[in-house]
């Protein structure tokens, strides 16, 4: 009976969304706010430390163009996803060495300026690697993942639970390392036809990932990306279906 209970539970909160784009379906688990709330709490606590350890907002003149650029990204990330408009976007720059470029639920960005710097982006460039993370958001991957390692687990389990587990459980990452890898792809398309969307040309895109592709100290955003030569190739592609 309890059983039958939590299932119903599980199943009233079940909502079945589709990528905008490419009309992908995904079964979300948990709430919307409730994924928002969290990742903004993360990241409240990832900038705060990065400021105690002054490594927050140094780059004044990268924090300006990153914001500059993702304000027109997000108008048109917004145009695909109207909740979009609702989320308080926000856009900080580190010069940790961990971090290339992130994003978190509801959209929070995280630039990471050693990065930026190494590959030279241009502005251009820059838009294509903020509206890859953009996508994620608007794609609401982070939730995607959370509800589908709470389905690992055949029962019904509190979000910070299943994100602990989700941190720590191996075995669990590498069941999920398939959607991790349909998201990112999703997510290189759907930031390029944003990037494109809100004015920025194709040639872009295939410089962003032409450097990408050459950089070998790259390590998080190829670590848990498909191959640059891969990226490359797709960025060739949609290039060629925008242009037309
Ligand atoms: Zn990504």
């Amino acid at each position: 009976m309890r059983f039958r209970l939590l299932a119903l539970l599980v199943a009233a909160t079940q909502v079945c969304a589709q990528v905008p784009d490419s009309g992908r379906w995904q079964e979300l688990r948990f709430p919307a706010e409730e994924v928002e709330q969290r990742a903004g709490d993360q990241y409240i606590e990832q900038t705060v430390s990065l400021a105690a350890a002054g490594r927050l907002d140094r780059d004044k003149a990268l924090l300006f163009r990153a914001r500059r650029i993702a304000e027109g990204l997000v108008r048109a990330a917004v145009a695909l996803k109207p909740d979009a408009k609702g989320w308080s976007w926000e856009v900080h720059v580190t010069d940790d060495p961990a971090v290339e470029a992130e994003s978190q639920a509801g959209g929070k960005l995280l630039l990471g300026s050693l990065f930026a710097g190494r590959l030279r982006l241009d502005d251009g460039e820059l838009a294509i690697l903020l509206a890859h993370e953009i996508a994620h958001i608007v794609a609401e991957h982070e939730r995607e993942t959370l509800s589908e390692a709470l389905l690992d687990s055949r029962r019904d389990l509190p979000l910070d639970v299943v994100a602990e587990r989700l941190a720590s459980d191996v075995p669990l990452q590498f069941r999920l390392s398939r959607l991790s890898a349909i998201q990112e792809r999703e997510a290189d398309q759907l930031g390029m036809l944003i990037a494109y969307r809100a004015g920025w040309p194709c040639s872009a895109m295939l410089t962003f990932y032409r450097k990408l592709a050459a950089d070998s100290s790259a390590t998080t955003i190829l670590a848990s990306h498909p191959s640059g030569t891969t990226r490359l190739s797709l960025a060739k592609g949609m290039s060629r279906l925008l242009d037309d």
